[in-house]
């Protein structure tokens, strides 16, 4: 007689490790965990989640259909799922006060569509578009340090929207209220979209409450860098002035790659719409389940010191690199976010990621305000320390990170130095290990 256990069922789930079922997608993986190793991480919106965060990720409640909310779901079987969905609700709104959370936006962007699909008229987004008045909007120019979603040509929002955007004053390449108050007051736009994906300093969002108040529009504060400065204090909250705020879940938050809405009660039942049915299906609620995880980590004394280093570092970053001869953008940083225009030397943006690439020092190119290149090419490059602060480095590692950016930028391009850079770079990372008991196979 057999076992239920050794029965062997044609077409059953190969019970196997991923390195047997797989071994090319499971070795792209484990190269990819080797390449986050070894290399520095500068990319402004990226970080690495703990081990608990990514457990949660990777869970078998990537199996479950839960489209509706907690208690009111469109399928059986929901009794686990809803409490993860709770608690991450409940642990958002304890982070960032607010009356109401939605954590299903799939991403930044999805969050983004959702509340302004909750903000505006019905109909807008259909095949008819309404360039009228009525929805105009008024976002950061995307040269300026602005989003695709707030009003970019190649986005719905652009396409959806009259957009019209706001930057910085060409004096100190900081966000100019005034300009933004007077473009309020002339286009008389249905929303004014506050945060930014390229911009360093503090944001103002008290006076960008007032300015929207005063016309008469509503306010979405999109903060999806700073969100883990905002969860710790670091970065004063929009969540007091803004009637909805958007973020992504993977940037300073550290959690998994998804996103977050936060709003006043009056817009919780239209951005929940907006979400489920309106922009989306089922919710991934192994990613809710690792949102939780991360929301309760940011609730955390440890997180608060992270945040505060991630500011520092960023700091003394700027400050080695404009000590350097580099021309940062505003002037210096609030936040773990440094621009730099390249225009006062010889390399554009692209010339400068590719360069410190060779040297295995990631970051991305950008462009800068008042651009004069294309966005392929750009002028700057933005860098951030939420990745490399998660490793522990400190102010000695940025003063030395500033020292290898600055020989290989002046490199020329040469060969040897560049390999001499990327050692040191790989010693550097060696010393602040990544993921140890996760071992060589990821
Ligand atoms: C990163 C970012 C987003 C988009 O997030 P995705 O998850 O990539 O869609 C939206 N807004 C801002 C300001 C961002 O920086």
């Amino acid at each position: 007689m057999t076992t239920t256990a050794e029965k062997t069922v044609t077409g059953a789930l190969n019970p196997g490790p991923l390195q047997e079922v797989d071994p090319e997608v499971a070795t792209a993986i484990r190269r990819e965990l080797e390449r986050q190793r070894s290399g520095l991480e500068l990319i402004a919106s990226e970080n690495f989640v703990s081990r608990a965060v990514l457990e949660a990720t990777g869970c078998v409640m990537t199996n479950k259909y839960a489209e509706g909310y907690p208690g009111r779901r469109w399928y059986g079987g929901c009794e686990n799922v809803d409490a993860v969905e709770l608690l991450a609700q409940n642990r958002a709104l304890e982070l960032f006060g607010g009356d109401h959370a939605n954590a299903q936006p799939h991403s930044g962007s999805q969050a983004n569509m959702a509340a302004l699909q909750a903000l505006t008229e019905p109909g807008m987004l259909v095949t008819e578009i309404d360039r009228s008045r009525e929805h105009t909007v008024l976002g950061m120019n995307l040269s300026h340090g602005g989003h695709l979603t707030h009003g970019s040509a190649v986005n719905f929002s652009g396409r959806s929207y009259r957009v019209v955007p706001y930057g910085v004053r060409e004096l100190d390449r900081t966000l100019d209220y005034d300009e933004l108050r007077r473009l309020a007051q002339v286009e008389k736009p249905s929303v004014i979209i506050g945060g930014a994906s390229a911009y360093p300093r503090e944001i103002d969002f008290a006076r960008m409450g007032e300015i929207a108040s005063e016309v008469g529009a509503k306010l979405l504060v999109d903060m999806a860098h700073i969100a883990g400065l905002v969860a710790t204090g670091v970065h004063p909250s929009p969540v007091p002035y803004a009637d909805i705020v958007t973020t992504t879940t993977h940037k300073t938050l550290r959690g998994p790659r998804g996103g977050l809405i936060i709003c006043r009660e009056e817009h919780a039942a239209a951005v929940d719409k907006a979400v489920f049915p309106g922009f989306q299906g089922g919710p991934l609620m192994h990613a809710i389940a690792a949102k939780a995880v991360a929301f309760a980590e940011a609730l955390t004394p440890e997180f608060r010191e992270y945040t505060d280093r991630v500011v520092h570092n960023a700091q003394v970053l700027a400050d080695r690199l404009a000590a350097h001869g580099y021309d940062v953008v505003g002037g210096g940083t609030d936040t773990h976010l440094i621009l730099i225009d390249l225009r006062n030397t010889e390399l554009t943006g692209k010339d400068a990621e590719a360069l410190l690439g060779r040297a295995e020092i990631t970051v991305n190119k950008n462009t800068v305000p008042f651009e004069t290149r294309s966005p392929f090419v750009a002028s700057g490059i933005r860098l951030g320390t939420a990745a490399v602060s998660t490793r522990s480095m400190g102010e000695d590692e940025m003063c030395l990170i500033a020292d290898l950016m600055n020989e290989a930028l002046i490199s020329g391009g040469d060969d040897i130095i560049i390999a001499d850079i990327a050692d040191r770079v790989t010693t550097l990372c060696q010393a602040f290990p990544l993921y140890p008991e996760l071992g060589v196979e990821g």
